[in-house]
């Protein structure tokens, strides 16, 4: 959609003035933060709309992020989103030992699985991304499918949002520690949440934070409708950026 890569080229341009970040390091942490959101907006919509999960909640969160990617961006940028985002479960598998019994996959196989199915999504244009990020082949030849599944699933959710009544959607920031990454953030948000509201009619108001919450990390409270973005989750990716 040519809308939403004008929104992002316009968040960068009007972020710059205001942020201590080069652009590069803007760029990943932009991408990861987006690509952490629609995360959460996954558990939000399987919350508020009363889904049914067939699985691990967390992996139909990362299959709707990927989803949202493909779909948002014009090519050029969803590819660099997708490089930044595999690069943050890349960089987080390096740091960390699996955690085996978490609720979450590990992260190797969260990486493999985004490659996997941003591949998927297009796959005439994207066999390089699949090589470069080093997607083995016989994974590879179920991706197309695996993105199929994921598209007609979380689509027929994305559909039903879509010609729902228009709906405002609320973003409350709450920033602590007023900062330029905060700052940073909170545009990000703005601008994502401005973008989303224009589109999609949320079944109730969504609210999201910007908070400090003592770990670098992405929340969805049920019980308040919230998205808690945490700073520390910008400090650490400004700080983790290639
Ligand atoms: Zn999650």
């Amino acid at each position: 959609m040519t809308r939403f890569a004008a929104i992002f080229a316009m968040i960068l341009a009007l972020a710059s003035p205001a942020r201590a970040l080069d652009d590069d390091v803007a760029g990943y942490v932009e991408s990861n933060l987006l690509a952490i959101f629609y995360h959460e907006l996954g558990h939000a919509l399987i919350d508020l709309m009363g889904l049914p999960v067939f699985g691990q909640e967390e992996d139909a969160a990362d299959v709707l992020s990927v989803v949202l990617i493909d779909a948002f961006f014009e090519e050029e940028a969803a590819v660099q989103i997708a490089y930044d985002t595999a690069f943050g479960f890349y960089d987080d598998a390096q740091q960390y030992e699996p955690i085996f019994w978490g609720v979450h996959g590990p992260d190797l196989q969260r990486y493999y699985t985004l490659v996997c199915l941003f591949y998927g999504a297009n796959p005439d244009e994207r066999a390089d991304v699949a090589d470069e990020l080093g997607l083995p082949g016989e994974r590879a030849e179920t991706c197309e499918e695996e993105f199929d599944l994921a598209a007609d699933s979380w689509g027929s959710v994305l559909d039903e949002l879509a010609a729902g009544p228009a709906q405002r959607t609320d973003l409350v920031l709450e920033i602590d520690t007023r900062n330029e990454l905060d700052v940073f953030t909170a545009e990000v948000m703005q601008a994502e949440m401005d973008a989303l509201a224009e589109d999609f009619a949320l079944p109730g108001d969504l609210l999201v934070a910007i908070a400090p919450c003592g770990e670098a990390n992405a929340f969805y409270d049920p019980s308040e409708a919230l998205i808690l973005m945490c700073t520390e989750l910008t400090e650490y990716l400004a700080n983790a950026a290639p």
